[in-house]
């Protein structure tokens, strides 16, 4: 079983592991911060006799040996990195249950053929060098040796120096991973969102990693004065871009409210004064789905309704893709055994895909891989009051224990 105490020390002693702040917590990847967090989990795992290795990035194992080390790793783990005033569980809580989870296998003498890695990769947040992701992408490959002069952070520091300086004079192992070193990645992660906890489930079973798609639409009218033109002469950029938003937010409503998510973060008129015709509308559509097909689908509708709505308001639309980026599903056979160690536990789970980016998503490309998430608090992330409950940690923690056990036998 889990120890909620154990779970708690760690997350509680990581939460004071912080520059000063407003109430959270500040661990940036590379700092002296956070050489203070991982010599605090080395230790941790020194007590319970791991091996421990850095690479040379800075990312962090601690290995269990199995009885046949020709055999590739379980590796389990997610980042000890925050971002600024951030909450105590984002990344963390995945490194903290897998080394829970590891300690219950040493603690019931449980020696699997494979080793277990527990693993706490560096600057996922890209809070440091602006670049998400950067450990995972030295493991995987994607980046290399020249990346480390490519890659500076705003004092002028190239990734080279600050490594030079962090790493120091310790012995450490090159950050990429052959894929045939890994047998699986497992990353629990808290949902960042609200709805295991609101719909009262245990663990999300993350199917994909959803693909995101990017555009700025820049709608062209016609200014005039907002009381001497008649409304049907107008060409109201403003109030195109407002029948498209609420067109376009109706029937993701319709056809993917729980598949597909639309956010218009962005919203800006032109000339922007009270009593003058906007002649210019421009916003950002951000749109997200575990599915590529359903966002061809929304694609499609964009442009449609883009030609309906132009012609009715007179205006011109112009469409931009600013930037996409392909779904990650991750690996079925894993996803069922996590599947297969909640039934054990008799835990509630449902699918879901992430919105947000992860490790496991870099790792997919190195080995299969496969994420869960426990209920976070009201799905408050990046923020000091980000909450996940030591009940719903431990229950994390023994879905990952007996997943690496049937992977093991897998
Ligand atoms: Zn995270």
């Amino acid at each position: 079983m889990a120890n909620q105490s154990r779970l708690k020390k760690d997350i509680e002693t990581l939460r004071h592991i912080s520059e000063p702040c407003n109430g959270g917590v500040t661990r940036i990847g590379l700092t002296a911060t956070y050489r203070q967090g991982v010599e605090y989990l080395k230790q941790q795992m020194q007590e319970i006799g791991l091996i421990i290795k850095e690479d040379d990035v800075g990312n962090v194992y601690g290995i269990l040996l199995g009885k046949d080390p020709a055999l590739p790793s379980i590796v389990s783990g997610s980042h000890l990195d925050t971002v600024r005033n951030s909450g105590a569980f984002d990344g963390i809580a995945g490194v903290v249950c897998a080394l829970e989870a590891v300690r219950i296998l040493k603690e019931n003498n449980i020696q699997l053929s494979h080793s277990v890695e527990v693993l706490a990769t560096v600057e996922e947040e890209g809070t440091h060098f602006g670049t998400v992701l950067l450990g995972s992408r030295f493991i995987s490959g994607e980046f290399s040796e020249q990346d480390k002069d490519r890659l500076y952070n705003d004092r002028g520091n190239s990734l080279r120096e600050v490594l030079t300086d962090y790493l120091g004079h310790r012995v450490v192992q090159p950050a990429f991973r052959a894929p045939e070193s890994i047998k699986a990645f497992l990353e629990l992660h808290d949902e960042q969102g609200p709805v295991l906890e609101a719909t009262n489930i245990d663990i999300g079973i993350v199917d994909s990693i959803v693909a995101i798609q990017q555009m700025v639409i820049t709608i062209t009218g016609f200014a005039g004065h907002a009381g001497t033109v008649p409304m049907t002469l107008r060409q109201d950029a403003g109030v195109a871009g407002c029948l498209f938003v609420t067109e376009l937010n109706r029937f993701i409503l319709r056809q993917y409210a729980d598949s597909a998510t639309l956010t218009v973060g962005k919203f800006s008129l032109q000339p922007n004064s009270a009593n003058c015709i906007p002649n210019q509308c421009q916003f950002t559509l951000d749109i997200r789905s575990g599915d590529a097909k359903i966002l061809e689908d929304i694609d499609r509708y964009i442009h449609q309704q883009a030609l309906l709505i132009q012609q009715e308001c007179n205006t011109a639309f112009d469409i931009n893709n600013i930037s996409y980026k392909s779904p990650v599903v991750m690996n079925e056979a894993l996803r069922q055994l996590i599947i297969h160690s909640c039934e054990k536990l008799n835990l509630s789970y449902r699918h879901m895909n992430s919105g947000a980016g992860h490790d496991a998503m870099i790792m997919a490309g190195v080995c299969p891989s496969a994420m869960l998430f426990v209920p976070c608090y009201k799905g408050i992330t990046h923020h000091p009051d980000e909450n996940v409950t030591w009940e719903n940690m431990a229950k994390g923690t023994e879905v990952l224990f007996h997943t690496m056990i049937a992977l093991d036998q897998s």
